[in-house]
């Protein structure tokens, strides 16, 4: 054998089909054990260095050949994996917006990855393509845009999504600045690029506004009631105001399912706003477009066929594995006006019935994950009503939680819930604010560190508060009733400490003076 027959027989081991049929059978052994743990979990989580040293500890040290395949190493990466992810099919898992996926769904994701299909254009991945298109038109039938006009394309993830919405919003108001950039393509009388949100928008929007050059003093803000939801009433004189200290708003951003309250835009009464005065209605629906899927829920999307454009992450609630992100426009033409360049040599002169269907014209992106497909599927083997069903299941949930904090003394629930996410305080005596703070810090960082239930923290009015995302339908009332008497055992040990640190500092005082 010379040289170049062994290296060429290395290589067709490591891609021998019978070795990845075996491992994936190993694979799916160990997943189904993970799906079946019983245990409440909520983070493992690892220091990093710790982490880091494990991981090196399983990396092969061959370096001249390469190295046999190793059924046990691998085996080892995947359970190191499983215990240090968060655990989003356990009900311990409330902290995050993830979703505990149908298994399903990865299954389509491993066929996309051993077939590796990149889905911007028809001739590279020809069913992702249909199945975008299809897919589109079932969702746009929830939204009630013209199927003949509107678009959409998919995006890793909702901030991109963000990102190419107010870039297509930018070039239809301001259509000489692709070419002239800001300095030439705005004539001084139309006045600033401007943006109209909340303080509850997602800070992806303010990153597109700095990726866009709009300027943090071009970023003007809505004032939002209790609930976090933007002010109709208010946002119209400020809106005026804007228009004159020279700036021209281009796009309002609303959102449906704000990330720290879940709180819903009023959509009707903003488009009311946004239509005379020109402005391009953007809807960041990352966590709660999915509520159009539910006939219970979807009245709170109510008025989004009057938006311009949405985003709509399918890896929140429609429980497909990261990232799937739908972004909706109302008009086609609005879509393909966000990128204006031409690249000959992907996208053809002459369109045809293949490249009718290509994205990559409305994308930022190039290479793309087929992220439609692990949606598509479960869409096509299930029906919708599997996602209107977890979807109503979530909201009674976290509607339940409420009334079971509401009962409890000890604890402030800060909103009703409008989806299915819930802020509230452990706050058993009426702290002042800093101590309040300070308080959910603690309680929110230990609960973590016990492992049993992950939950996250936002910053209401500058103080923290604990929450809960449910997006796992395996939670009930007991793990709800857990964790109130979790908070509460961790609270009053937090204060109790408190209050000994306290004592021990007077002493100390006492004994100096
Ligand atoms: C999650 C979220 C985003 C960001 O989406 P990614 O998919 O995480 O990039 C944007 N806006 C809202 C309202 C969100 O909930």
């Amino acid at each position: 054998m010379n040289g170049a027959e062994r290296n060429a027989d290395d290589l067709f081991a490591v891609f021998d089909s019978l070795h990845f049929h075996r491992a994936a059978e190993q694979s799916t052994l160990r997943l189904r054990r993970y799906l079946d743990d019983p245990e409440i979990k909520g983070l493992d989580l690892m220091e990093p260095a710790v982490l880091l040293k494990a991981a090196r500890e399983l990396m092969t040290t061959e370096r001249e050949r390469i190295a046999d395949f190793d059924e046990d190493r691998l085996a080892q990466i995947i359970d190191l994996y499983l215990n240090t992810g968060i655990h989003v099919h356990s009900p311990g898992y409330m902290g995050r917006q993830f979703s505990g996926v149908v298994p399903l769904a990865g299954l389509m994701d491993l066929v996309s990855s051993v077939t590796n299909q990149p889905s911007s254009f028809y001739e590279a991945g020809q069913l992702p393509n249909v199945a975008e298109r299809l897919m589109a038109d079932e969702l746009n039938r929830l939204i009630g845009w013209d199927p003949e006009t509107f678009a959409m394309v998919t995006t890793s993830g909702g901030s991109m999504a963000n990102l190419t919405a107010l870039l297509a919003a930018r070039n239809r108001a301001f259509p000489g600045v692709w070419a002239g950039g800001v300095a030439e393509g705005v004539a001084e009388a139309e006045g600033r690029p401007a943006i109209a949100i909340s303080e509850e928008a997602h800070y992806s929007v303010n990153r597109a506004a700095g990726v866009l050059g709009i300027g943090e003093q071009q970023i003007v803000r809505l004032p939002v009631d209790g609930h976090g939801r933007i002010r109709p009433d208010a946002a119209g004189p400020v809106l005026d105001a804007a228009a004159r200290a020279g700036l021209r708003v281009f796009c309002l951003v609303a959102s449906a399912g704000t990330t720290s309250m879940g709180a819903f835009d009023p959509l009707d009464e903003l488009a009311a706003l946004t239509r005379p005065r020109g402005i391009w209605l953007h809807v960041d629906g990352a966590h709660g477009a999915s509520l159009l899927v539910s006939e219970r829920h979807r009245d709170r999307l109510r008025g989004i066929a009057e938006a311009d454009s949405l985003t709509w992450d399918a890896h929140k609630m429609l429980f497909v594995p990261a990232p799937c992100t739908l972004l909706f426009y109302r008009d086609g033409d609005a879509a393909r006006g966000a990128f204006r360049q031409h690249a000959s040599y992907v996208f053809d002169e002459e369109p045809d019935v293949y490249s009718a269907f290509d994205s990559g014209d409305k994308n930022l992106e190039c290479t793309k994950r087929p992220m439609i497909m692990p949606l598509w599927t479960l869409w096509s083997v299930y029906g919708p009503a599997l996602f209107a069903r977890k979807i109503d299941h979530l909201c009674d949930l976290t509607r339940q939680a409420h009334r079971l904090l509401a009962a409890e003394p000890d604890f402030t629930v800060l909103h009703e819930p409008e989806a299915n996410i819930l802020c509230f305080r452990y706050d058993p005596e009426g702290f002042d604010p800093a101590e309040l703070h300070a308080l959910q810090l603690q309680i929110r960082n230990r609960v973590r560190a016990d492992g049993r239930f992950f939950i996250s923290k936002v910053d209401l009015d500058g103080v923290a508060a604990l929450r809960v995302v449910l997006m796992n339908h395996r939670i009930d009332a007991g793990h709800l009733a857990l964790l109130i008497s979790e908070i509460r055992t961790t609270g009053q040990r937090v204060l109790r400490e408190r209050a000994r640190a306290d004592r021990t500092a007077d002493h100390a005082d006492g004994s100096r003076s």
